[in-house]
């Protein structure tokens, strides 16, 4: 194979795609990238009970938000279109008859009460479970039984006692003996594909040279690697990446993690932090880098230097490294430009981002931005306090008394300086810290120089905010 083309596969199970996937992905793409080849989004949908409606379009307008942009898909196209598995069913058939013919795959009409029954006796004897190639020698009688529409499955044929391997460029030599491989079901009764017949065709037909994917899928290899000799197809390169693990080394699961990718969108993380964090999941720049733009990944990475021991995602590594590139990656019209877009469904934000006075605007973000992390943050910072029922005594005599100080500067004289001294003033005669006048006028305790914000909100803004406690 000359091209490079690689692949993920998606099946369209979840609300979205997962981070790991996100990560595999990812890799696919750079590695694509890096040799001019061609990176590709299939969708596998043949477990037909798990499938979500919605998903494949959320998978895909994820990867989007990415910048993870793909050369050909099922809502693009692309030369070998279909690339959605249910639309490719009469194909998946074809094979399997093509490995009957050849005695590599045979049809089976065992009963779902025969398969429960040699499980249990299996499982008593303390043996593996497996098919026990009842159905293969029937293959006269099966053409009868399929003519009178007896319900069946093709499985695959496996020799016993063959030694074999196949290369992984991640973790060198995989080996297997045919043994403990399975008498696979290829194709379903209702004339879906399984996944592992389903893959292999799928990879062979659409050229795909490198299959990266997680670790998760290397128990399939040698079913694959089975399959790939049975059609006397060429085997594409291997390379199964580490699976993502938390601090405490335990796997990512819905239950204790968010993992959809989109969920670190909302929460205002930037797509190419994002990205640049999953980069270094088990791969480390030469130059121990890290941070560093996709397109210098592309250009340094290599397959075969990833790590495959399961690397730490650690959301609080991940919300540092957003800080590092709102503080110290992105321009101040950038992020300016991040926060509209991120807030454009909130008015009050929207509007203070909106100020025409773009000096004004440009020296709070200078303070805002090494004080964020997300841009979510960004709201805590500089959006009025939070609506209450009831004010203590205490706060609203000292929002009384700082709306007095406060309304007798004059509007011309609305500065830093000014207003600095007007807070000293409230400060001492109330006998209490600067502090109180920043909770009264945000509802935090801290975040921005107060001064400051207050000259960029103006004086009818920072009244205003006063008025709630009175
Ligand atoms: N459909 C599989 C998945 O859900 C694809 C695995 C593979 O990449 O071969 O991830």
């Amino acid at each position: 194979m000359t091209q490079v083309r690689t692949r993920i596969a998606p099946s369209p199970t979840g609300d979205d795609i997962h981070i790991g996937n996100l990560y595999t992905a990812l890799i696919n793409f750079a590695f694509a990238k890096k040799h001019k080849g061609k990176f590709i989004i299939r969708i596998e949908d043949t477990d037909r009970q798990r499938i979500r409606e919605g998903a494949q379009e959320k998978i895909l307008s994820s990867l989007k938000s990415f910048g993870i942009l793909y050369d050909e898909g099922p809502d693009i196209g692309g030369p070998f279109a279909p690339y959605r598995q249910s639309d490719r069913l009469p194909l998946y058939k074809k094979y399997a008859l093509e490995l009957v013919e050849k005695g590599a795959a045979y049809y089976c009409f065992c009963t779902k009460e025969r398969l429960e029954a040699l499980r249990e006796e299996q499982m008593a004897m303390k043996k593996t479970p497996r098919y026990d190639k009842h159905c293969l020698h029937e293959v006269k009688a099966a053409k009868e039984r399929i003519a009178k529409n007896e319900a069946y499955v093709i499985r695959l044929n496996v020799l016993p006692d063959k030694k074999m391997s196949f290369q992984d460029v991640i973790r060198g030599e995989i080996s297997f003996d045919s043994n403990e491989v399975d008498d696979q079901v290829l194709l379903k009764s209702d004339g879906y594909p399984t996944y592992h017949l389903g893959v292999v065709v799928d990879d062979h037909l659409m050229e795909i040279s490198h299959i990266i994917r997680a670790e998760e899928w290397i128990s399939s290899t040698p079913k694959h690697v089975l399959l790939y000799e049975s059609f006397g197809w060429e085997l594409p390169v291997f390379a199964h990446l580490p699976i993502l693990r938390n601090p405490d080394r335990s796997k990512l699961s819905k239950r204790k993690n968010p993992v959809w990718a989109s969920w670190y969108l909302e929460q205002g993380f930037l797509p190419e932090a994002v990205l640049n964090y999953l980069s270094l999941m088990g791969w480390s720049h030469p130059e121990q880098k890290e941070i560093f733009p996709i397109s210098e990944f592309i250009k340094r990475f290599d397959l075969k230097d990833v790590h495959p021991a399961g690397p730490i995602f650690d959301i609080q590594k991940l919300e540092w490294m957003n800080g590092v590139y709102i503080r110290d990656v992105l321009t101040t019209e950038q992020l300016i430009e991040r926060l509209r877009q991120f807030y454009r469904n909130d008015e009050e934000v929207h509007a203070l981002l909106n100020d025409t006075n773009s000096k004004k605007l440009f020296s709070l973000l200078d303070l805002a931005k090494s004080r964020i992390k997300t841009l979510r943050e960004f709201k805590d910072l500089v959006a009025s306090p939070q609506k209450e029922e009831h004010f203590e005594s205490e706060q609203v005599a000292s929002a009384k008394a700082l709306t007095v100080l406060l309304s007798g500067i004059g509007s011309g004289m609305w500065n830093e300086d000014v207003i600095l001294k007007h807070l000293k003033t409230f400060s001492k005669e109330r006998g209490v810290s600067m502090r109180i006048a920043y909770i009264l006028l945000t509802g935090k305790p801290q975040g921005l120089p107060l001064p400051q914000f207050m000259v960029y909100l103006g004086k009818d803004a920072s009244l205003k905010r006063l008025e709630r406690y009175v």
